[in-house]
């Protein structure tokens, strides 16, 4: 297997094959016999075995196989991006459904300063500017979700004043913090998970379980991203300080950073400046280099060998994660006190004239970071997805915005979308790492009306929206899209 290609669950496939007893195909419900020659949905008129099994190679291959790419811009270190003249912060967002804004149209703001609270069932969450100016009111903009969302509009007056909330901590401060305090902190500093979730920092780390292993999400496994690496090598020490207060929160004295096999340079990297700084309780963790092994049950997995039952979380083991891109929040939020204002971003693609890597300001337009790429390559319609190319969200114009959750900003020449139909091949039922059956689900969403307890009854809210059963599709169907407006009707009562 050459090494850009990263394997997916072929393993399991041919297990299947070999034992022969169950079809492969979509109409996993008849639970048919493999070879059977009566299939009730003429799936498989294959009786010729090698023809068969020439045809599952080549389903595998394209179900389980992602291209890593031949251009990432790994290879260029991360620039300041230029900070713009207005920052757009979200109102609500996809975890918090409403917000109050905490200011004026007009009032002077500064960076730090508590300017809005989102409202979730269960928790709050400040939102914090990540510049100092006026606030002017609010401005509909494209949301990493892709929906057009309300965002709170500073105009940048190019100071950074920093709100009299930002001050830095002593060492000593910081070695006599509890438990509570750094929850406190976290909280107050809006500090979420940067991986993508934007899961509120806090509120995870407010367990009362014990938490024996912490592991350190640095997988980055999808294609065209590599702001998390860059990260690390330069912010090792902020990174390894979040690592520790999160271990001093938990009193946890084991934590792994877990990185894929194939980044051997990151992985001595890391080993190496571990050892420089004396640190013996965090360790590096070779993970496998499929895609989705940052996703957290494969992540545990690879790192710990233990498979989480359904239902259950992380924690209910004792681990606890989060991507390496928080611990550097963790460390900014504990230290100086600061909020998430700037994060890395890889802006990439091969619609995209000079793909770079950005510390970009959260609030920052995609239009103005793709101009700073020297904008899009050549005439062609162009696609703009807010975040990676499986997971991301393709949004219609160029003006979604950076927000905390966003690593990626991918542009590519944009293709004539025709959807074949289905020939219920099952490539997406064998690639989807949690076991739904997307071709189904999305059967269950094109009835007419649409069929809601059978789409309830297919689980979609289980999905993690990886992409991997659009990637896979034989017809070039955007299943996934199918699945998330599942998830939005197995939701309704
Ligand atoms: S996007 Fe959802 S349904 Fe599709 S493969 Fe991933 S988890 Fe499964
Ligand atoms: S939706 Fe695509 S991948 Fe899934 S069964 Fe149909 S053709 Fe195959």
């Amino acid at each position: 297997m050459p090494e850009e290609y990263l394997v997916f669950k072929g393993g399991i496939y041919m297990e299947l094959v070999n034992k022969g007893t169950e079809c492969p195909f979509l109409c996993w419900s008849c639970r048919k016999k493999f070879f059977s020659f009566d299939c009730p949905h003429n799936s498989i008129p294959f009786f010729d075995t090698i023809l068969f099994e020439k045809l599952i190679q080549t389903m595998i291959k394209k179900a389980t196989q992602i291209k890593t790419d031949g251009k990432l811009v790994s290879a260029r270190p991360a620039v300041k991006a230029e900070i713009p003249g207005t920052i757009f912060l979200a109102k609500e967002n996809a975890g918090c459904p409403k917000a109050d804004v905490l200011v004026k149209e007009g009032d002077h703001v500064n960076l730090g300063q508590t300017i809005g609270m989102r409202h979730a069932s269960g928790y709050d969450e400040p939102i914090l500017a990540t510049c100092s100016g006026t606030y002017s009111g609010l401005e509909k903009h494209y949301y990493r979700n892709g929906k057009l969302t309300n965002f709170l509009k500073i105009e940048n007056d190019g100071l950074d004043t920093y709100d009299e909330s930002v001050r830095e901590r002593s060492d000593e401060d910081i070695a006599s913090l509890s438990k509570e305090d750094i929850i406190q902190i976290l909280k107050d500093r809006s500090v979420t998970g940067l991986g993508g979730s934007s899961f509120p920092t806090y509120v995870k780390l407010d367990t009362g379980k014990n938490i024996g292993t912490i592991l350190v999400n640095a997988v980055e496994c999808e294609p065209y991203v590599c702001a998390d690496s860059l990260l690390i090598r330069d912010e090792f020490d902020s990174v390894v300080g979040g690592i520790k207060t999160v271990m001093q929160a938990l009193d946890c004295h084991d934590a792994r950073i877990c990185i894929r096999k194939k980044d051997v340079d990151l992985m001595n990297f890391c080993i190496s400046g571990l050892n420089e700084l004396g640190e013996h309780d965090i360790v590096v963790c070779p993970v496998k280099n499929f895609y989705p092994q940052g996703w957290e049950p494969a992540l545990i997995k690879s790192a710990l060998n233990l498979e989480m039952e359904e239902g259950m979380v992380p924690e209910d083991y004792g681990v606890m994660s989060f991507n390496v891109s928080t611990f550097w929040a963790i460390w900014k939020a504990v230290k100086y006190n600061l909020p998430v204002y700037e994060r890395y971003v890889s802006v990439s693609g091969d619609g995209i004239n000079t793909p770079t890597n950005f510390i970009a300001r959260v609030g920052t337009q995609a239009s103005s970071l793709i101009g700073q790429c020297g904008g899009f390559k050549g005439d062609k319609d162009k696609i703009v997805v807010l975040g990676g190319p499986m997971s991301g969200t393709s949004i219609q114009k160029d003006d979604g915005i950076i927000t905390k959750g966003v690593a990626c900003l991918y542009v590519a020449d944009s293709v004539e979308y025709k959807e074949e139909t289905c020939i219920r091949c099952g490539s997406c039922v064998m690639s989807c790492p949690v076991h739904l059956q997307p071709v189904s689900i999305m059967n269950a969403m094109k009835s007419m009306p649409v069929d809601k307890d059978k789409v309830k009854q297919l689980e979609p809210l289980k999905c993690i929206e990886c992409g991997l059963c659009t990637y896979a599709c034989t017809c070039g169907i955007n299943v996934m899209d199918y699945v998330k407006r599942a998830k939005v009707v197995a939701k309704l009562k």
